[in-house]
């Protein structure tokens, strides 16, 4: 492909002829025209091969691994289907998540509940349908969960989710495994070990492991050696101190995607292989059995998949300052730009070959002077009605869109391959659809 955005786009992402960006064949100009703008288009092909690059990458490095989808960057019961075909495991974090695993046959035993917060009635649900691993995030989870095994006479087994205190150089919002964070244990501060032995000492608990993740987008390897290396030393003070087994670990996930052309995130391979050589090496150094090794991106597996469509609507010159693009989404349905500062690549879809040669500011339709999708973007001219893609909007984005100013959510279709008809998975929502809650006497 000749353009720059090949390398964030969708892997089958093509121009044809006239100039039009095509996914799998699908030109995007027809889509739009059959299921309307906004729109997101997922690929599955893409998401396939992230998934066979995730487990080829890992198991090169270390056998006994497993890739584990972090669902709540996109879930969707074609996705849950084809994450379990790919053989990956699967994490929620809410009692949502969880009913959309369950609606979608998702087998428990490879599903594990994180968060931070877990209610009484999530935790009861997960024991009801056999989850598989619960991640406990806090001493009231410990005794919470202990209970609630103990009422249903199940023996649970659960992972304990610990703070390391390091940086992942990534947004302060979305670093999660530094002390000053609402996640995890910390074990700077005693809290780690405390909860090791009271969990220990849980007639219903079954302690198999530990958990940690820093944080996302981390651009950087040093981060997960140094974590590694940290929280291994801490298993062995355990297994001295307690006689703790760490049958099983996860180092989280985090890894980063291309969202621009100009930035380039490590290959999974080179996560694998500085993840796994970590472990084999603390492991060797603290003479502890090489543990199951669980790896759990959501960015990365689903990010690259999904491309969200927009229309150009008003266009606003002010002179000497900046020309503002008004397309019909915003916040609503990508809300990163405005809470994490995020940038993106922006393709005009339908003028892949033109010159961009416009110094543009693509504003979104939301009632917030923050409403901005992409800010300083070169583009072909803008006229009413372009439709500008937006590479990379595959994870996130609309698993935090809101109905804020009333907006109805995008519709969501999947590309299955080349010669089959896209499919919708998500409708667009409607006006009935945003009255449905309200109560009117
Ligand atoms: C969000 C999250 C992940 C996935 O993060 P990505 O950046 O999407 O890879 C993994 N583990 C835990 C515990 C998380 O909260």
């Amino acid at each position: 492909m000749s353009f720059n955005e090949s390398k964030i786009l969708p892997f089958s992402s093509e121009v044809s002829s006239s100039g039009v960006l095509q996914i799998n064949g699908h030109s995007v100009d027809d889509l739009v025209e059959k299921f309307g703008s906004p729109l997101y288009i997922y690929d599955e092909d893409t998401i396939r091969k992230m998934c066979s690059n995730f487990n080829e990458s890992f198991q090169k490095f270390y056998k006994n691994s497993h890739i584990e989808y972090s669902c709540k960057a996109f879930t969707n019961p074609f996705v849950n289907k084809i994450i379990d075909e790919e053989g990956l495991y699967m994490d929620v974090v809410t009692g949502g998540e969880l009913a959309i695993a369950i609606a979608s046959n998702f087998p428990p035993n490879k599903l594990n509940f994180h968060g931070n917060n877990k209610g009484k009635e999530e935790l009861t649900q997960a024991l009801i349908y056999g989850v598989e691993h619960i991640t406990i995030d806090s001493f009231a989870e410990i005794n919470l969960l202990n209970d609630i095994a103990v009422n249903l006479g199940k023996f649970q087994k659960v992972m304990l989710r610990l703070s390391p205190s390091i940086d992942p150089h990534t947004h302060l919002l979305t670093s999660t495994g530094i002390l000053d964070s609402k996640f995890g244990f910390s074990i700077e501060t005693g809290d780690a070990e405390l909860a090791i032995k009271q969990t220990l000492d849980k007639s219903n608990l079954i302690l198999e492991g530990v958990h940690f993740h820093l944080g996302s987008p981390i651009f950087e390897l040093e981060p997960f050696s140094e974590a590694i290396e940290y929280v291994l030393g801490f298993c062995y003070d355990m297994k001295e101190n307690y006689s703790f087994i760490l049958k099983r670990f996860s180092p989280g996930g985090g890894f980063a995607i291309g969202y621009q052309t100009d930035k380039k995130p490590p290959e999974i391979s080179e996560y694998a292989k500085v993840i796994s050589d970590s472990i084999k090496q603390s492991c060797d150094k603290y003479n502890l059995d090489y543990p199951e090794l669980i790896v759990e991106p959501g960015r990365s597996i689903i990010g690259r998949s999904g491309v969200a469509i927009y229309t150009v609507g008003g266009i606003k010159k002010i002179k000497n300052v900046r020309t503002y693009v008004s397309v019909d989404g915003g916040m609503g349905d990508n809300i990163r730009p405005a809470l994490y500062q995020s940038e993106y690549s922006v393709v005009s879809a339908a003028k892949v070959n033109h010159k961009r040669d416009n110094l543009v500011t693509i504003a979104g339709k939301f009632c917030e002077s923050g409403d901005i999708l992409a800010k300083d973007v070169f583009i072909p001219n803008p006229q009413i009605g372009d439709l500008l893609a937006l590479p990379a909007s595959g994870a996130y984005n609309l698993m935090m869109a809101s109905n804020y100013n009333m907006q109805t959510k995008p519709a969501v279709i999947l590309i299955k391959s080349a010669s089959e008809s896209p499919i919708l998975i998500s409708r667009r929502e409607t006006y009935d659809d945003l009255l449905r809650l309200s109560i009117f006497e």
